[in-house]
């Protein structure tokens, strides 16, 4: 119901407006219009002021005040005069107030002002939500191309790179294969086969994240034995750290001090989590350094931790850390995409768990994720 607000001090008029307008208006009227301060309920808003001649010398600063911070909605007023003060008021104060209405006052006429005046605060809400619609749909527009700008130059170089790698290994191996020790061709074999999984890698995410966008991603939850689903993981890593000979290697510890027991989770997504989060615990350790992969399961939740003691993350990209494309500032030469984490937060999300972080830059960096787990139906 609008509501319409009376600053009229004349007795008779105030009372005859009161009688028409409660009927179809929520009519707020101060008891006294002496002092403003004491009495507007300025916490109140309204949709039409009616005012008169007397409140208007005095108020009309406040009114265009109001005015003012509606702006650019409409606030309209209503002048009640009779026609030998209509030429007495300043500029300034017409500037205040939207249409007149002569006294004495016919009903008919105040009905239909009130309800014109009324339709143009109404039209001008109604442009004013339309505008703020176009304004957020603008810009969702603009991080969409932001968003794809930012994935045409990710596989301009993310892509092009290792291509560029396996053209040249793949020509020098067939051109000097007779020259080659055995080892120096299995090397270049196990890079190539490493630069193809990157891009292998890399366009499984930039698919994953369409399907993210378009609402498309299957999420079926299924029962596992996480222990043993972890364990897998951690054996596919280690193997993975084994082909991979460095003087001083990253090693993956897996802890698990949870009964065996089995969880409704969707595997897929638990497993772009986990592998995700390792991955990057390992990409960015120290060498020499432990990755400590943790499990541990509780009545509802099934929580997961991946600590390592490596480059850390500055304070100062924490926040920003699970947006795509977004990468810490001390990654150096550390190859990446930053769609990782941003890919890990919507799977978390879409188990309806959390992710959080502790880390100190030089030192590690912990990854927690908590997962509520559904109970299999007995
Ligand atoms: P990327 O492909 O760059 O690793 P992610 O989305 O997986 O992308 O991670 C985003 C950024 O978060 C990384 O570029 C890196 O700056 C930071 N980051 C993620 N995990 C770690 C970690 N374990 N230690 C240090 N920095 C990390």
């Amino acid at each position: 119901m609008s509501q319409i607000l009376l600053l009229v001090e004349q007795k008779e008029n105030r009372r005859l407006l009161l009688e028409w307008l409660a009927v179809h208006y929520e009519v707020l009227l101060p008891k006294s219009t002496e002092n403003i301060n004491n009495y507007l309920p300025f916490n109140q808003s309204f949709d039409l002021g009616i005012v008169d001649g007397l409140a208007l010398k005095r108020h009309w600063q406040w009114i265009a005040a109001q005015k003012q911070a509606e702006r650019p909605v409409c606030l309209p007023f209503l002048l009640i005069t009779p026609r030998s003060d209509v030429g007495m008021a300043t500029r300034f104060i017409w500037q205040t107030i939207d249409d007149l209405i002569i006294a004495p006052i016919e009903k008919i006429e105040l009905q239909a002002r009130v309800e014109i005046l009324l339709r143009s605060r109404q039209l001008s809400l109604t442009l004013k939500l339309s505008h703020d619609q176009l304004d957020r749909a603008l810009q969702t527009a603009k991080e969409l191309n932001d968003m794809k700008t930012s994935l045409l130059y990710m596989i301009a170089h993310d892509v092009r790179n290792p291509l560029n790698f396996i053209i040249g290994t793949t020509q020098v191996l067939t051109q000097y294969k007779s020259k080659l020790t055995d080892e120096k061709t299995q090397e270049m074999l196990d890079k190539t086969q490493a630069a193809a999984k990157g891009i292998d890698q890399l366009l499984e995410d930039v698919l994953l994240l369409g399907k993210f966008e378009s609402g498309k991603i299957a999420f079926c939850l299924l029962p596992l034995d996480l222990a043993a689903f972890c364990n897998e993981l951690v054996a596919e890593f280690q193997s993975s750290l084994k082909l991979k000979p460095q003087t001083e290697p990253v090693t993956l510890i897996f802890v698990n001090n949870s009964p065996s027991r089995m969880a409704c989770l969707e595997p897929r997504l638990l497993r772009r989590i986990l592998s995700n989060l390792l991955s990057n615990a390992i990409k960015y350790s120290l060498p020499n350094s432990q990755v400590i992969f943790e499990l541990k399961l509780t009545e509802n939740e099934a929580i997961f931790s991946v600590q390592d003691a490596g480059i850390g993350i500055p304070a100062t990209d924490r926040e920003r850390l699970f947006d795509s494309f977004f990468r810490a500032k001390n990654v150096g030469q550390i190859p990446g995409t930053g769609l990782g984490l941003n890919i890990v937060k919507k799977c978390v999300d879409l188990h309806g768990g959390e992710i959080t972080l502790s880390s100190e830059e030089g030192a590690g960096s912990t990854f927690t994720v908590t997962l509520p787990i559904a109970h299999l139906a007995e």
